[in-house]
């Protein structure tokens, strides 16, 4: 039987009200099946596969290879910031996609034979310094030493150079073996490290203590993703000058999967010229347009030949756009209304800002979007850029916007509309966010509340998500008091922890 209970979006989302994830909640549906048989795979793009539905967001303080490789491994999509010279933003797509492994140790250390360790600190906390004929990384392996063993040795000992006390090279193992090859080397020679090599050059150095550690993290959340090349897929950024066209070719040489055109306002002559250039120059390579929030906006990128569109203004967590120019929406509108003109041409939607739980991301995915592009949410990340700091007890990363007059000053400005000539004006912040661990161990458990949260909803694929918007969900606004009672109250003090 049908009861008059609840919003359809269509009805909500026209009532002239800018909402974001936070004012809307959904009404539950039927659970059929276990949580298992939720699948969240999905489509960034409408040539790429995802099988879950995560995107690093092209940022300097999120996004490079390490980030893209670890987003890659568990079934995700990075996309390399363009803050840099093209040959560094080609360099770490080249970099992420030379490696079959997430990243879970520091990079390798190089030393010559007649090189001495002065201190344990030289290690800094990667397995061992491996030892080459010349210190070069491309020059023949000729020896190891690794911390444990240095800190053992006399302080003559010491004193020595490495040939004199360095551990014959292990077995050399192909760049594109997976975590079970690695972990069965392991187990037969009983070694302390492996070496990872492509091409003749040592990628990675892995030692035991690290695979062991791995081992402790959640079953990887989905397939890693794997591009027609056989390697990880990995996105760049790039503007819409025309000096971009060159970096593009040089990121298309390291072999980029999908470019991702860097706007807070997509809808420009300058995009639109891009779009159109990139298609005829590049047909195999996939673009995603952007940014939008009206169907207005889509439907002119849709036309001018975009395989994806990122959607956001002004909901990121570092963003002061609306502030500043007056114009952006409410995430959960733009979302539902660029999704509603975007699946009438199978064009997916990007999720663009403004995640900060779990829950941001069902409602993001139930309002149409395939996939959500998150800041914040991984800058805190072993995996993000930069070192950790402490701030008031606590271990913190940086994290900025691209707009800050901080990332402007270094080259991002063409993502404002700037121009190195004029007065800047930020549209952005710099800030930091805490420690959260390692993507590897808190998206698999992101995506596991996600799954629960389609199981409430009664959706067992993207597919059912996207066919009940226009069917059977069910959504209400929520008021202030609503909020705060769905959110944790009238105790003292709490702990939260999620997993
Ligand atoms: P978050 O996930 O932190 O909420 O938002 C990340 C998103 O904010 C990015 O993917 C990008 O779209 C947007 N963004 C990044 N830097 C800036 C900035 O400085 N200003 C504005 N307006 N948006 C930004």
């Amino acid at each position: 039987m049908e009861f008059e209970d609840g919003f359809a979006a269509e009805k909500l989302f026209k009532q002239g009200y800018s909402y974001t994830y936070d004012d809307v909640i959904f009404l539950p549906g039927y659970i059929g099946f276990p949580v298992e048989q939720v699948d969240l795979s999905t489509k960034l793009t409408r040539n790429i596969s995802l099988s879950i539905p995560c995107v690093s967001s092209p940022m300097d303080t999120v996004t490079e290879s390490a980030m893209a490789r670890a987003m890659a491994s568990v079934g995700g999509i990075g996309i390399i910031h363009s803050n840099s010279s093209p040959s560094v933003q080609a360099a770490h797509v080249r970099d992420a996609k030379s490696h079959k492994l997430p990243v879970f140790c520091a990079p390798p250390i190089f030393y010559s034979l007649s090189d001495r360790v002065c201190s344990l600190s030289e290690f800094s906390s990667s397995p061992c310094i491996l030892v080459t004929t010349s210190g070069d990384s491309e020059d023949q392996l000729v020896g190891y030493v690794t911390p444990a063993r240095w800190n053992l040795m006399s302080a003559g000992e010491r004193n020595l150079p490495l040939n004199s006390y360095m551990l014959n090279p292990p077995e050399v193992i192909p760049w594109d073996a997976d975590l079970e090859k690695v972990t069965s080397y392991f187990e037969k020679t009983g070694a302390e490290i492996a070496v990872i090599k492509k091409d003749g050059v040592i990628v990675d150095v892995v030692g035991r203590e690290d695979l062991e550690n791995l081992k402790e993290y959640p079953r990887l959340a989905g397939q890693g993703s794997v591009g027609k090349d056989g390697q990880w897929l990995v996105g760049a950024a790039v503007g819409t000058r025309e000096a971009d066209k060159e970096r593009v070719e040089l990121l298309v040489k390291a072999g980029v999967n999908v470019i991702v055109l860097d706007s807070s306002q997509g809808n420009s002559l300058y995009q639109l010229d891009m779009v159109k250039y990139l298609k005829r120059t590049y047909p195999e390579l996939d673009i995603i347009g952007g940014n939008v929030v009206t169907m207005s906006q889509a439907h002119n990128l849709i036309q001018a030949g975009v395989d994806g569109l990122r959607v956001g203004m002004g909901s990121g967590s570092i963003c002061t756009t609306q502030e500043v120019c007056a114009v952006g929406r409410g995430q959960a509108t733009a979302v539902y209304k660029v999704s509603s003109i975007a699946s009438q041409y199978d064009v997916p939607v990007i999720a663009d800002g403004g995640i900060s739980n779990s829950g941001h991301i069902v409602k993001a995915l139930s309002l149409g979007a395939s996939s959500v592009m998150m800041g914040s949410f991984l800058a805190g990340s072993h995996e993000a850029p930069g070192s950790y700091e402490v701030q008031n007890g606590l271990r913190i990363k940086k994290y900025r916007g691209m707009g800050s007059l901080e990332a402007m000053t270094k080259g991002s400005d063409a993502r404002y509309l700037g121009d190195k000539t004029k007065l800047k004006i930020a549209q952005g912040v710099v800030g930091a966010v805490a420690d959260k661990g390692s993507v590897l161990k808190f998206l698999p458990y992101t995506m596991q509340a996600v799954k629960q949260g389609f199981q409430d909803l009664g959706y067992q694929s993207m597919k059912d998500a996207h066919d009940s918007l226009s069917t059977t969900l069910r959504l209400e606004v929520r008021t202030g008091a609503a909020q705060i009672e769905g959110g944790v109250h009238g105790l003292i003090s709490y702990e939260k922890k999620s997993f």
